[in-house]
């Protein structure tokens, strides 16, 4: 039985929960144990990065090397024994380098560098404490198996070449990093922030694993976002769409692209918490939960709408073509869409070039936008011949002015945009009516 498992920064986050860490691994007999950096590390070394393009911000710089310095050796300090020194060489050694890049600041590359020492670092912690417990231990080094091509998608053929040959005893706990890989210009790179889970899932795919498990520090996907909602409840079984149209939608518990080497291969994705191994948490497979119609909610923020009037829009073809190749142009996907005679609407969350987009999109007509917006989205057996679905969903959300609705392609999900100070309100009141006690019990 192959099992690729993937804790988060919380999961390692101190010496305490690494040592639980270390009993789920050995307990789960797991092949690959892909790990974030301590919770708080990859925050600071973004900080570090941003602070290094600044005018005098040494000071700040060396306190948030020092502040890094004290929870590292905290941690050092209270799990190793007789790989102390070797550890906390290891970690000075991390820390000198973060600072000379600091000061020699080359842009990207020394940024990428800084952010690749924390998934660096607390992996080479924890492979000394496998190996101080007498685990077979044997650290991997993702940067020699995760490679991007330049439009930074991993190269996954080389990925299962290399790690099938490097995982090949079966008696081994290999511990390697999560996030962090080699771009095509051979530099340390990464693959977006909380882009562990996607290694994880990416080397499950490779190994052709029998699972792969997700562990962080709650029971599992909930139906609804525990940080915003009160009364949710963790969702047992899940599909591998249902779950990939949560993550993409805002569930922060899953990384948005970890679904898809999962379902490619079939390989079911568990997602557990640390903190209480025996809970059941959510177990995502090609298997649906048929018994009920509405199953999760998700929220996504910093939603940017733009409205498009055009008369020219009016009977004629090629229209939506040409829109949409202004956002091609500038490598913005659009996340919602909705047309009317004379109108389109879409919605994007990456801003970085509005300000081209808007521009080169007045040519069709008048444009408005609006930032500040929240994407909700249900999920669940919407299926299209069903009588009052849409009513139940709207009544459920009586009171809440809806800016634009998506519902259609996958039966699977309704989008509804909305201003985001209605957001709270409008997760909580979907809780109340639609997940209510009856509907799952
Ligand atoms: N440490 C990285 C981050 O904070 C990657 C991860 O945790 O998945 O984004
Ligand atoms: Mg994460």
């Amino acid at each position: 039985m192959i099992k690729v498992l993937k804790f988060g920064g919380t999961s390692v986050g101190s010496a305490k929960n690494m040592k639980m860490v270390a009993d789920i691994v050995t307990s789960e007999k797991a092949t690959v144990t892909v790990l974030s950096a301590m919770s708080g590390t990859t925050d600071s070394l973004v900080r570090i990065s941003s602070l290094s393009t600044q005018a005098n911000k040494r000071s700040e710089i060396a306190e948030t090397i020092d502040m890094l310095r004290e929870k590292y050796s905290t941690c050092i300090n209270q799990l190793l024994d007789s790989h102390k020194g070797e550890a906390l060489a290891k970690m000075e050694s991390v820390l000198e380098l973060i600072s000379n890049e600091s000061d020699n600041f080359r842009e990207y590359t020394s940024e990428r560098l800084i952010l690749s020492q924390g998934e660096l670092l607390t992996s080479a912690i924890f492979a000394m404490y496998m190996q101080e417990i007498g685990r077979k231990a044997v650290l991997l080094n993702a940067p020699d198996f995760m490679r991007t091509d330049e439009d930074q998608k991993v190269d996954t053929a080389l990925l299962e070449k290399k790690i099938n040959e490097l995982v090949d005893d079966k008696e081994t706990f290999y511990i390697t990093q999560g996030f962090i890989c080699t771009n095509h210009r051979g530099e340390i790179d990464n693959l977006g922030r909380g882009g562990s889970d996607y290694s994880a899932a990416l080397i499950g795919g490779a190994l052709n694993a029998d699972e792969v498990q997700v562990w962080t520090d709650i029971d599992g996907m909930h139906n609804n976002d525990p940080r915003v909602v009160e009364g949710t409840y963790p969702i047992h079984k899940m599909s591998f769409d249902e779950a990939a149209e949560l993550a993409y939608f805002g569930a922060k518990i899953l990384h948005p692209a970890t679904i898809q080497p999962c379902k490619d291969k079939d390989i079911p994705v568990f997602l557990k918490n640390t903190m209480d191994p025996a809970a059941e948490g959510t177990k995502i497979s090609d298997e649906d939960d048929e018994t009920r119609i509405f199953h999760a909610v998700a929220a996504k923020d910093n939603i940017t709408v733009i409205r498009i009037y055009s008369t020219r829009m009016l009977m004629a073809y090629g229209f939506l073509r040409r829109v949409f190749e202004v956002f091609e142009k500038y490598r913005t996907p659009i996340d919602m869409i909705t047309t009317a005679e004379v109108s389109v609407s879409l919605t994007v969350d990456n801003t970085s070039h509005l300000d081209e987009i808007e521009k080169e999109l007045a040519s069709f007509g008048k444009i408005e936008v609006e930032q500040d917006n929240t994407i909700v989205c249900l999920v669940g057996n919407l299926e299209h011949s069903q009588k009052g679905l849409a009513a139940t969903i709207m009544n459920s959300i009586h009171g809440i002015p809806l800016k634009m609705i998506s519902y259609g392609a996958s039966h699977r999900s309704i989008a509804m945009l909305v201003d985001t100070k209605y957001k709270k309100e409008m997760m909580q009141s979907m809780n109340d009516k639609l997940f209510g006690k009856e509907n799952h019990a």
